[in-house]
């Protein structure tokens, strides 16, 4: 079979490869939506670390060709939305508790692109079927589907992180698509006010259609000045989305004494984070920070389309690029990569294999 991946650090390219066996408790689904993502970039460029011909991609919806003989709730046929994070459930370390994305190792359980070929290409294998597959929920459109299987997994994790309560300031550092979700995720959970930070008029856009109250760019002087101008001493809670190494000690610095930090950047793999002290208040001003990889599984992704369907949250206002063919995931892809600057979340529809 083919797919779209990488033969080496920032050498992506067409792979043949073998199409991947099932196991008695896995399916095999062949993609009808894909949607490329920062992730698969960085890791193009070698940020998590070097990999050799992996077939890239973990955001897709698609249909089941194939199901192991323990398989109960999929037949071939199904449409199913497949979360980015499959774990093995039968890694004690699942068990933990914390988050359902770290099996056997720190994010074990995001498997595509990591410890198995993702999602671009004919075929994809999917472990343990029954607890990672979900099928689609009526009244939610497959594209809204394909957006909660990272970006709104992952921007909503920053908000329960984060903590966000009612009434709370917000700052979320990055309003790209993952940042979106986080906006939006914070006005569901009652945040008061919102400021987003980024440039991007067309996610200026939608970050004020999802709930943000104020947009600070970081291009207009320093973000922590602003925020602390904005709020007058610090925010409730801030989340990072976006930015840069840099951007970790900016957000411990703009956070007020008992505020929250959540991270649910993917930092590169050759970064040291590293911040003032006193920005910490000296370890003693109970800034709690927490960083993590988006939990997964089937049970994430049902709630996260039951809030599309009865809050009425347009999970896929972020889709600004659609492409059509297999061919074409080459162009999002790249797309992707080049990060122009109306681009936010692109999807290839697999519509001719
Ligand atoms: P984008 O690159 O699309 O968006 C980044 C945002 O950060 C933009 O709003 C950008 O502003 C803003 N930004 C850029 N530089 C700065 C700066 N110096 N200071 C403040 N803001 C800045 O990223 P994504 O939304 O795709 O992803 C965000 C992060 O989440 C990434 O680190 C990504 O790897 C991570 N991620 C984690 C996942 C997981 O845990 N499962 C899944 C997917 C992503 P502008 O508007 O000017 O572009
Ligand atoms: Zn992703």
């Amino acid at each position: 079979m083919r797919g779209y991946g990488m033969f080496s650090v920032n050498n992506p390219g067409w792979l043949e490869k073998e199409r991947p066996a099932c196991g008695a408790y896995d399916a095999i689904v062949t993609p009808t939506i894909v949607a490329p993502c920062s992730s698969d970039t960085h890791s193009m460029h070698g940020g998590s670390g070097p990999k050799e011909n992996m077939i890239l991609g973990h955001e897709a919806v698609g249909t089941v060709v194939e199901v192991g003989a323990e398989v109960t709730r999929f037949k071939v046929g199904d449409f199913v939305v497949v979360p980015c994070v499959t774990p093995n459930w039968l890694e004690l370390g699942i068990q933990h508790g914390k988050s359902f994305s770290h099996d056997g190792r720190p994010f074990g359980s995001f498997k595509f692109i990591n410890t198995e070929d993702g999602v671009m290409a004919e075929f994809f294998h999917v472990i343990h079927a029954d607890a990672n597959l979900t099928h689609l929920l009526e009244g939610v459109t497959p594209e809204q589907a394909l957006m909660t299987v990272d970006m709104m997994s992952t921007g909503f994790y920053g908000v329960e992180m984060a903590d966000v309560q009612f009434g709370d300031t917000v700052v979320v550092i990055g309003i790209g698509p993952v940042g979106l979700m986080a906006v939006g995720g914070a006005a569901l959970r009652g945040a008061g006010r919102i400021i987003g930070i980024g440039t991007r008029p067309n996610c200026v856009k939608i970050a004020r259609e999802y709930g943000a109250t104020d947009i600070v760019s970081y291009k207009e002087g320093d973000i922590v000045e602003q925020v602390l101008e904005l709020t007058s001493g610090g925010a409730d809670r801030v989340i990072i989305a976006g930015g840069n190494k840099d951007t970790f000690a900016q957000a411990i610095a703009m956070t007020r004494e008992m505020g929250n930090i959540a991270s649910i950047n993917y930092y590169d793999a050759r970064d040291t984070l590293s911040f003032p002290a006193l920005a910490w208040g000296l370890g003693m001003a109970n800034k709690d920070i927490r960083s993590g990889f988006c939990p997964g599984g089937a049970l994430r992704i049902q709630k996260l389309m039951e809030i599309i369907k009865y809050r009425g949250f347009d999970a896929a206002k972020i889709i600004s690029h659609t492409f059509h063919g297999f061919d074409a995931m080459e162009d999002a892809f790249k797309l992707m990569d080049a990060k122009t600057p109306d681009l936010i979340k692109p999807i290839v529809y697999i519509d001719d294999l």
